[in-house]
């Protein structure tokens, strides 16, 4: 059994982490941290050989550097904030002995890693591209962590994302995505649409799974485990 503490634990994604994690039979829900349950994380990484943290852009940082120092692997959803501090932090407790490793992935949905695998192909053909995006009304963060992603791996593949990536927030939508990109008298469109919170669960539960096995302390994107 892999005991997972879910940070976030009264947060939308948070409470469907906590039923999915229920719901496995190789998994323990271990604890659920979230200022609202009044329950600091710190008091329960004792209890935990992995955290899944959705929380905010201000507290995910904090969190990881707890299961850090705690040695317990963190799998993050949170969007938001700058990986590279984390990045260091994680690389600097390995190399003083540490053993958590650290998964970062700013889509779980398999059909969202497909969508920026594509448009990272289709972009050393049509490398003129736009993002925009698409999501319910009370995200914090604009543009959103999976935009962002896309548009650093279509400019690896050679593409020309152009600015501004366009965010749109409106009440119903939940998290959305189109890729366009044109070329001589055509365009491509590469959409996908996450119709409700579960369509992350599969790649949410996989990486709490994988997290301990995997090779480097810090790692970004579920397709490091797919
Ligand atoms: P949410 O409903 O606002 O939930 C966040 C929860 O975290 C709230 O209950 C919040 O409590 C709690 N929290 C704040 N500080 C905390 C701390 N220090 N320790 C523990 N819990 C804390 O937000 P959400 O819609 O679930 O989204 C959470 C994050 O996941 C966002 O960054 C979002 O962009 C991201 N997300 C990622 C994916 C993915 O596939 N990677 C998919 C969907 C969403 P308070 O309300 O009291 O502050």
């Amino acid at each position: 059994m892999i005991r997972v503490v879910v940070s976030g634990a009264a947060g939308r994604m948070g409470e469907t982490v906590c039923e999915a994690v229920d719901d496995a039979d190789d998994l323990e829900l271990a604890g659920r941290a979230d200022p609202a349950l009044d329950a600091p994380l710190s008091d329960l990484l004792d209890g935990a050989d992995v955290v899944v943290d959705f929380t905010t852009p201000e507290a995910a940082p904090a969190n990881v550097r707890a299961c850090l120092d705690a040695g317990t692997h963190a799998v993050v959803g949170t969007t938001g904030f700058d990986l590279d501090d984390l990045r260091a932090a994680a690389e600097d407790a390995r190399r003083d002995g540490g053993t958590a490793n650290v998964l970062v992935a700013p889509n779980f949905a398999i059909g969202a890693v497909l969508m920026m695998r594509f448009a990272a192909e289709a972009a050393q053909h049509m490398p003129e591209c736009e993002i925009i995006e698409l999501h319910h009304d009370r995200k914090l963060d604009a543009p959103s962590g999976t935009a962002k992603r896309t548009a650093d791996l279509v400019r690896e593949a050679g593409g020309n994302v152009h600015d501004p990536i366009h965010s749109v927030r409106l009440p119903g939508l939940v998290a959305h995505q189109e890729v366009l990109l044109g070329g001589q008298a055509q365009t491509l469109s590469i959409r996908h649409d996450s119709l409700d919170r579960t369509s992350f669960m599969p790649g949410v539960l996989l990486a709490a799974r994988r997290v301990g096995e995997l090779e480097q302390p810090f790692t970004v994107g579920l397709e490091a485990i797919l």
